[in-house]
């Protein structure tokens, strides 16, 4: 037998209780019974984005929710401005030119936040762009992008600031409304600790205007006949409904730790992973904007890609690797969703020993005892006496 551990930027791990609330026998979708916890568990997700909003739960992956995103704010001919930084910034480009949109791209250094400034100024010479599409956490790169930053350029135009919050929402502060997030998205197998299957996106009063003017084909996706099922408490289609149960259960457990405590567990476990790679002498994928979400490494020099396959099959412990020019080249260790301390402690423990196993030179322990320096800020005071 070899115990797994899922370290891996999604799906992530799913607590106990939620996967016992996606066992419940189903019960059908129009009744008062799953109306009344739709209805709580879609307020619980206004919470969860800081909206007066309606968050809007479709069934699908993250993807989906990006080109409903996308399909609902535009028509055929528009332009666009996405910023590409990593996999999922180009998949953003991806689905804006598969409906016929007008792409203008800020090709982003890997490893690197985009420059707000260059938005600013590219928004100056096409003022007619519709939207800025861009992720909040790359996870590709294990990159942040400053979004608070660019909503407040996007804010006193005309565009639309649409973010892929994936990687982001649940796992840092991204007040929506606040902020003037425009289109807000995210996915269940992420910081939500559920399996892939719902996608959310929320839209902002100006989001809604678009909406109501854009052109793009849609059905399925139609944000505006989802809106109105869910003012209702339903959903226009089949809910997932399973899923459902556990989002409600996976909600109740955001907001028991409280929302500002989730925050500032991923910002800990993330200093700490850093903290641990650093200490190995490790060199970081994004050092100057890292992810709180995940943290990339580039792997030492002797130790092929094939460690991350190596520490999943043999070791039991799942990583992801680089994509595209990372593959082979990085490592990705993922703290987000249902992490915690000593998930750290695993992971650097096993990098380690991954190390020493293809015979490269490491101090064992040298990670785990950097990690642990910072994880102790989040040990609880010992009962008095
Ligand atoms: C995982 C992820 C996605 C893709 O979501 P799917 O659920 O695979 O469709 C999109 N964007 C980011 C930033 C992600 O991390």
């Amino acid at each position: 037998m070899i115990k797994k551990y899922l370290l891996a930027p999604g799906p992530t791990p799913v607590p106990e209780s939620v996967l016992l609330a996606m066992a419940q026998p189903i019960f059908h979708h129009r009744t008062p019974q799953f109306e009344a916890l739709f209805a709580e568990t879609a307020k619980a997700l206004q919470g969860l984005f800081k909206t007066t909003q309606d968050v809007i739960v479709l069934a699908s992956s993250g993807t989906g929710a990006m080109e409903a995103a996308v399909v609902n704010t535009t028509s055929p001919g528009d332009r666009v401005l996405v910023v590409n930084g990593g996999k999922f910034g180009e998949r953003w480009g991806k689905i804006a030119a598969g409906y016929g949109l007008v792409v203008d791209e800020i090709a982003v250094e890997w490893g690197t936040a985009v420059d707000p400034a260059a938005i600013a100024k590219a928004l100056r010479e096409r003022p007619e762009t519709k939207l800025v599409l861009v992720q909040a956490s790359e996870t590709s790169t294990t990159v942040l992008h400053q979004v608070a930053e660019i909503a407040k350029i996007t804010r006193a135009t005309d565009t639309l600031l649409v973010v892929d919050g994936i990687t982001a929402v649940g796992v840092l502060d991204l007040p929506m409304d606040a902020l003037g997030i425009d289109v807000l998205v995210t996915g269940s197998q992420k910081a939500l600790m559920l399996p892939p299957g719902l996608a959310f996106v929320a839209l902002s009063e100006k989001a809604w205007k678009a909406a109501a003017a854009a052109q793009q084909p849609r059905f399925y996706f139609d944000l505006k006949r989802e809106r109105d099922n869910q003012q209702k408490h339903t959903t226009a289609w089949t809910p997932a409904i399973s899923l459902i149960f556990g989002l409600h259960e996976a909600l109740r457990l955001l907001f028991a730790e409280g929302l500002d405590n989730v925050f500032a567990r991923h910002d800990r476990l993330a200093r700490a992973t850093r903290a641990g790679v650093r200490a190995l002498g490790l060199e970081l994928v994004a050092p100057t904007a890292p992810s709180p979400a995940t943290t990339g490494l580039y792997l030492p020099a002797g130790v092929p890609g094939k460690i991350v396959g190596y520490l999943r099959d043999a070791v039991g412990v799942t990583f992801a690797g680089g994509q595209d020019r990372f593959k082979g080249k990085i490592c990705r260790i993922a703290h987000l969703g249902y992490i915690g301390s000593f998930d750290i402690v695993t992971a650097m423990a096993a990098l380690e020993m991954g190390i020493a196993a293809y015979g490269r030179p490491v101090t064992l322990g040298r990670g785990v005892g950097a990690a642990q320096e910072i994880l102790l800020e989040g040990m609880p005071a010992v009962p008095a006496a």
